[in-house]
């Protein structure tokens, strides 16, 4: 799973099909909400704030 800035959804998608071998799920941080889940506060691969859910 990452969390990811917008410049870092391709990153993302990339990493996710070379370890899972299938496409990712993506939905819109500001458009799901989790009961169980904190939101990380950071993209996965620099500071900036999330947007994307890749999964
Ligand atoms: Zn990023």
């Amino acid at each position: 799973m990452y969390v990811v800035c917008r410049d870092h959804l391709d990153d993302a998608i990339e990493e996710f099909v070379e370890v899972y071998e299938q496409p990712p799920d993506l939905y819109e941080l500001d458009k799901v909400t989790f009961t169980d889940w904190t939101q990380p506060s950071r993209c996965s691969f620099c500071n900036k704030p999330p947007k994307y859910l890749v999964v």
